[in-house]
């Protein structure tokens, strides 16, 4: 294959790579896509009920602030492909709702009266269909992933879209990073390569001494059918509901005169199982009884209809690891996306191509005696990304101990070839 010169270089087809190659296009950066997999989204991403949650999370406030932001971000970043109808996130069976307590958290956490709104089960009961305490989001959406993906590597101007490409390794030159098939030969090449390739990015990295710690969280959705004659029907759900797992609202189909249930999902840790699990259809089933507040109802009236079996990547402190990698200039990753696909690739869209264009400028003002502080990373500050919470994400927190001394040096990058690195 020739090397072909391009502005980026993206790993991945999933919705990671499918929010960066978007974010460059809309610069009018010329970006090459390379993926393993037939066509996009053919890993977790091939996934069509995925919720867009804002969210209120007390017991991590650093995350707290993350959700905000991304759900901001993804709202604009995924606005074509955005179904929104609300989101209800129920309080944890057995919680008090303390009205004042949960406006007073809200506000804490950004959200106003028009945002968010907490909910006694009589209000939510007629709001939602479920009897159950807790926040309505009315910006919660859905958004279908693998639609998603399709029609951002679809033919477009200034992007190259490559399937079936296994990217065996990486190196760099000094000036350009290359991607590396099986036999060593470059596929290739650009001064910035972003890889978005959830567990492929853990190989890629070990051969330059960075040790990511995924790991696969196995999930398994069902689609129920549920008959029009079932005692289910009066607690079907008319919005999305979260709590222990999701489901979306309830869909009637005239031509059957059946409702679909949509319910997730396991959480199968150090699993990579792609097959149906009858244990998750039965871990679904009780879960749809506890969201919709219908611990009686009878489980053998949800019909399995279908199944998405999915493997997350999730790094061991629960966040995603997004960001340039401080000692490897140019090199920058999207992985970890967790259970938060919508959102994370969101912040890491917004995150890279700031760290890429700030490079950028730093590289065009080499030489010049005045240090200018960096447009692009103002442009994160606005956004809320603060130090501490681009720190909280990036690559680099992984880097501390599994570098050398002299490695681990900002000023002095060092220029890793293959596997011969130490
Ligand atoms: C059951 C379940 C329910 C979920 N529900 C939600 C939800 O409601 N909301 C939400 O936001 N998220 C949800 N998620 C999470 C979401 O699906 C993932 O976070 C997201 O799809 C991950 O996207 P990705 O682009 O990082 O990875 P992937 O989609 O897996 O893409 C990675 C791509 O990289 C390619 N690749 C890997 N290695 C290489 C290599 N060496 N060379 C070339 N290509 C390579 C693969 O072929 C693949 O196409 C759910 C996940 C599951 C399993």
């Amino acid at each position: 294959m020739s090397h072909h010169q391009d502005d980026i270089l993206l790993v991945g087809a999933g919705i990671a790579g499918a929010a960066i190659a978007h974010a460059f296009l809309q610069q009018g950066q010329r970006v090459r896509v390379l993926d393993a997999g037939p066509k996009p989204a053919s890993g977790t991403s091939a996934h069509a009920f995925a919720l867009a949650h804002p969210g209120l999370i007390r017991a991590r406030p650093l995350l707290q602030r993350l959700t905000y932001i991304a759900f901001a971000l993804a709202q604009q970043t995924w606005q074509p492909f955005w179904r929104e109808e609300g989101i209800f996130q129920a309080l944890k069976s057995g919680t008090d709702f303390d009205e004042e307590l949960l406006n007073a958290q809200l506000l804490t956490a950004g959200f106003d009266q028009a945002s968010a709104q907490p909910l006694r089960a009589s209000e939510a009961r007629r709001l939602t269909g479920v009897a159950r305490d807790g926040i309505w989001f009315p910006k919660g959406a859905t958004i279908n992933l693998e639609k998603t993906c399709a029609t951002i590597f679809s033919e477009q101007e200034k992007l190259t879209y490559a399937p079936n490409t296994l990217v065996a390794s990486l190196s760099y030159d000094g000036l350009h990073w290359h991607a590396l098939d099986q036999d060593g030969s470059s596929l290739a090449k650009a001064k910035s390569i972003v890889l978005a390739c959830a567990h492929g990015a853990k190989a890629l990295v070990a051969d330059l001494q960075i040790a990511l710690p995924l790991k696969p969280v196995r999930g398994q959705l069902n689609q129920f059918q549920i008959s029009a004659t079932s005692a289910w029907l009066q607690y079907l759900p008319t919005a999305a509901i979260s709590g222990e797992g999701y489901c979306l609202p309830a869909r009637h189909d005239v031509a059957t005169n059946t409702y679909t249930l949509v319910v997730g999902s396991s959480y199968d840790e150090n699993e990579t199982s792609l097959a149906s699990w009858p244990s998750s259809d039965m871990h679904n089933k009780q879960q749809a009884a506890a969201l919709l507040h219908y611990a009686e109802g009878d489980l053998s009236e949800l019909n399995l209809a279908g199944t998405y079996v999915g493997v997350r990547c999730a790094a061991n402190d629960r966040l995603p690891i997004i960001g340039e990698v401080p000692t490897l200039p140019g090199l920058y990753i999207a992985t970890a996306l967790g259970s938060r696909g919508v959102l994370w690739s969101a912040l890491a869209a917004a995150i890279i191509t700031a760290q890429v264009q700030a490079r950028l400028e730093q590289q065009a003002l080499a030489g010049e005696s005045t240090q200018a502080p960096s447009a692009a990373l103002a442009r994160l500050a606005r956004l809320g990304l603060s130090a501490d919470l681009l720190a909280a994400v990036s690559p680099a927190r992984f880097l501390a101990g599994a570098l050398p001394a002299a490695l681990a040096s900002n000023s002095n990058p060092i220029f890793p070839l293959g596997s011969s690195a130490k």
